[in-house]
Parts: C-alpha cells; sequence; structure tokens
C-alpha cells in the first residue's frame, strides 16, 4: 500500500480512521484511506467497494520475476541430482545471455532430451 495525497480542493478529504465525529467512516483496502461515507457528496456515500479518492490511486506496479523449476524425479538425476541440475542451470544461463525471448515459458530439458521443466522472465502475476 502506498501513501497518497488527495488535493485540498477535491471535495471528499480523508478523515482519521478513529475520528469520533465521523457519521460513517469507511476505508479503502486499495490506498488505505478512510473518509466519512455519511456526509453525502457526489462522491459520497459511495457505492459498495468503491473508494472516493480512486482516481488518485496509483497505478498497480508490475515487476518481473525470474521463474524457474525443474522436476528432479526421473532418471537424469537418480543418484546424485547436483550435477544434472547444475548442467541444466548451466544451459539456462547460456540461453539467457544468447537473448532468447523470455517472455513465455521456455522448456527445460534433462540430458536425456526429457522435458523436466520451465522457465521465463516475465511480469509478476498480480
Ligand atoms: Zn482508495
Amino acid at each position: 500500500m502506498k501513501a497518497i495525497t488527495i488535493p485540498a480542493d477535491f471535495e471528499v478529504q480523508p478523515i482519521d480512521p478513529k475520528d469520533p465525529n465521523a457519521i460513517d467512516p469507511a476505508t479503502c483496502g486499495t490506498c488505505g484511506l478512510t473518509w466519512d461515507d455519511g456526509i453525502p457528496t457526489s462522491w459520497t456515500p459511495a457505492p459498495s467497494g468503491r473508494c472516493p479518492f480512486e482516481y488518485f490511486h496509483p497505478e498497480t506496479e508490475t515487476e518481473d520475476v525470474f521463474r524457474l523449476y525443474v522436476r528432479t524425479g526421473n532418471a537424469a538425476f537418480a543418484d546424485d541430482p547436483a550435477p544434472e541440475l547444475a548442467r541444466i542451470l548451466r544451459a539456462i544461463a547460456d540461453r539467457v545471455e544468447s537473448g532468447e525471448d523470455l517472455s513465455h515459458y521456455l522448456t527445460v530439458f534433462d540430458v536425456n532430451g526429457n522435458d523436466v521443466g520451465r522457465f521465463a522472465l516475465k511480469e509478476e502475476d498480480a
């Protein structure tokens, strides 16, 4: 949750959530601000689940995340998974470095050519 500023001339102003004079305090789960929903304005009472400060909400920020999973249950990993896992990680590092398009999931292959996982660099799921 990110602090936002409401312009002083906006019709609805944030109040202290514990304001004893508030008629019907409501708090937004997105911006965390509280307003008095008991004061009729062109924005309040706000429809259920809405916030009068929505216009001032920050745009949702997304971040790219590198995800990788490798299933290590098959023969290539049987005795000691470390060497094969290390080989796979090096191969993935080469593919990442080569400029392959990582924006969709790519297949991870073990030394025997079996599909054992996926990796991608994509926006974090909201
Ligand atoms: Zn809000």
